[in-house]
Order: C-alpha cells, then structure tokens, then sequence
C-alpha cells in the first residue's frame, strides 16, 4: 500500500494531493499539466517534493517534517516511461537484466530470463532495440523494470507513443503481470479507455488537485469535463478465436470467455488469444430482446449503472463482464430503463476491432 501527501511548488504550479493507493492497478488521470507525471516522479524518488510525506508498504521514503530521503535505488519501484528508454547499444537480454545486475544476489526475486518468457520476448532476446516495434520495445521495458524485483511498478503513459492495435494486446499484458507477480501498479494515463480497461480505481488529477478518486467508470463523466477523450470510449476485454466461416469469426469473451460474439472473418486459429475492442458509441441498447435485425450480436445483461450530464448518459451493463454503452438522453427516456433491467446489447459483427493478445 501506498500513501502520500504530497506537495510541489514550481514556478506557476502547485501539486498538492495526498491518497492511499492499495495493491491493485490504480489510474492516474487527467489531462496534459495536471501533474500527473510530477506526482509520479515524487513517488519514485527523481524529483524531491517541497512538502508531506510517502510511504511505501510501511516504510517512510519522504518525509519533509522527519527529513527521511530514501534514494530512488532504494526505493524498490519499477519505472516505465512513455518512450521505454531502452539502452540503444544493448541487446534485449542485456536491457532486462540491466537493473537485476545491479542487485544484490539476495534481493533477485524474479529470473530476467523467465519475466521476458512471461512478456513474449524469448525469442526476441539478441535484438537491439532499433530492430523492434515500439509495442516489443515497451514490452521490454515491462521486463526491464519487473526484473529488478520492485514492491511497486510505476508507468507513465506507457501506451501514449503505440497505435490502437498494440495498445490492448500490452494492456493484456500488464493485466497477467498484475495477476502473475501480484505487482501493485500506478498508471498514468490520459485514455480513460485504457483506465477503465486496465485499473480497479482511478484518481483524476487537474490543476495539481485531486478532483476524483473512485472506481473508473464512475470517472468517465468527470473525464469529459477534465479534457479525457470520452468520444471514442472504447471497450477492451480479452478473448478466445473460435470457428470462423467465410466471412464470420466467433470469439469468446468475458471473465470465463462463456459470451460469443461474431466479428468479422479473422486470420487467425481457434484457441488464439486476442483482444477485443468496441467503441461504448457503437452498441445499441434495447429493453426488449430484438427480432428480425441484421446486426449479429445480441447479447443479454442487467443494467449495473446509469450517469448522465450535459445530454450525455453512460450505462454500464453486466453480461458477466462489464460494458459501457453510449446513449443520449432522449434515447434512456424512450427506453424507460433503470438499473436491475434486464436489456440487450445490440451490435454489428463489423463493429468489432480484433488484436492480437
Ligand atoms: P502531466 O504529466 O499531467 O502532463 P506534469 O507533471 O508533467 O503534468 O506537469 C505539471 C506541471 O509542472 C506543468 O505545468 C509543467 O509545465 C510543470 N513541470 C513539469 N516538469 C517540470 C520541470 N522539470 N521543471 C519545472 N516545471 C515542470
Ligand atoms: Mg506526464
């Protein structure tokens, strides 16, 4: 567990926040300035606060009023930054044992060599970082940091630099780290897609303050306001490729992949891991269950959550896993739904963005 009071004074910007994080995936989020990435840095260690005080797990690594520094070395947090900021000159496998060299023998908790298997990067372990995709070279990072056995991963912006595609297979990534190493994790981000994809709560940060802090759905209307890309609110769950037909492919999805929906024809085998990704604006919501449509997916669940501001509404349905669905004010009110309503998500096979996992 982590927690903090922290302040920054610098020349026209003040941070000042202060929260407990626990040993889930926390989002920090906001938009560009907010300070996200000041508070980060405070908490890893290479910048020094003004004011407050954090802690890590029961020890103190700041404290202004007790004048405790703990060198950022010695703080036991993995970094992983938007650019990965490899060694350009150093192979794959030199870049991820890099900081568990560093270690003492009895502080190596994790073998390099069995996180980059974990990450997918056996096979990748003699390339040099310019011979890499920037999804491979981030993944690298993951390692890089994972390697040196932290208490805590701290990641900023990891996804910023990578295109849509790669974006939800490293997001499934950072989900198995989690739930494989039971690594605490604090990540910045400014897609609250990604935040309410990848984290269990989320703090939302602007002008130096936080403003929010509270599970990620609950956030994405404050999003709207904080300057979040809300627009193109994207759901992003796992899946398993299943039979395929000319022009079909069916995927598993959900916590036990028990919900099939049809996506375009996908190259790809049966078994396959991917990731699935669908935009909150391209599901249709429908009270009743509906004959004689088109659209290929029709999928029952119960209405867990509702929010509306400014026009725009936002429900969250549960088919065994949660989805946020787009609709208008005008549309809740014709449909006369609330929560506990059973209702069905509607939407077309081509509505359907498939990656690899
Ligand atoms: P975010 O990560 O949310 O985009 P930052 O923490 O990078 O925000 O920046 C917060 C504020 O601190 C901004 O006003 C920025 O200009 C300022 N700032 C960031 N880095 C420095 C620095 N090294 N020195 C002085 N001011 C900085
Ligand atoms: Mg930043």
């Amino acid at each position: 567990m982590i927690s903090f009071d922290v302040q920054l004074l610098r020349d026209g910007f003040t941070l000042d926040v202060s929260a407990e994080l626990d040993d889930g995936i926390t989002a920090v989020f906001g938009p560009s300035g907010a300070g996200k990435s000041s508070l980060l840095n405070c908490i890893a260690g290479s910048v020094h606060p003004t004011g407050g005080s954090i802690q890590i797990d029961g020890h103190k690594v700041y404290s202004a009023t007790e004048k405790i520094w703990v060198a950022p070395e010695n703080r036991r947090i993995g970094t992983v930054y938007q650019d990965g900021a490899l060694f350009p000159h150093l192979d794959v496998r030199r870049n991820i044992e890099f900081g568990w060299r560093l270690l003492p023998e009895n502080e190596r908790r994790l073998d390099p060599l069995e996180v980059a298997e974990f990450l997918g990067l056996a096979h990748l372990l003699e390339r040099k970082p310019n011979d890499l995709s920037g999804g491979e070279r981030q993944r690298v990072a993951i390692a890089r940091a994972l390697a040196t056995s932290p208490n805590l991963l701290l990641l900023d912006e990891p996804l910023a630099s990578l295109d849509g595609a790669r974006r939800g297979s490293i997001l499934n990534y950072l989900k198995r780290v989690h739930a494989e190493f039971k690594m605490p994790m604090v990540y910045v981000s400014h897609s609250i897609s990604e935040v309410v994809s990848i984290a269990s709560k989320a703090m939302l940060i602007r002008d130096g303050k936080v403003e929010g802090y509270d599970r990620p759905s609950a956030l994405l209307l404050g999003a709207a306001t904080a300057g979040g890309d809300v627009d193109s609110f994207q759901n992003i769950v796992d899946g398993v490729i299943g039979e395929s037909t000319d022009h079909l492919t069916t995927v598993q999805i959900g916590e036990s992949f028990s919900v099939n929906i049809s996506t375009r024809h996908q190259n790809k085998t049966p078994g396959e891991r991917v990731v699935v990704s669908i935009g909150a604006n391209q599901i249709i919501l429908a009270a009743g269950e509906p004959q004689n449509l088109s659209a290929r997916n029709i999928i029952k669940g119960v209405v867990t959550e509702i929010w509306s501001k400014q026009g725009k509404v936002f429900t969250e349905v549960d088919i065994g896993h949660k989805y946020i669905v787009e609709l208008t004010e005008n549309a809740l009110k014709d449909l006369g739904i609330s929560v506990g309503n059973d209702v069905f998500l509607v939407f077309k096979s081509s509505s359907v963005d498939v990656f690899d996992a």
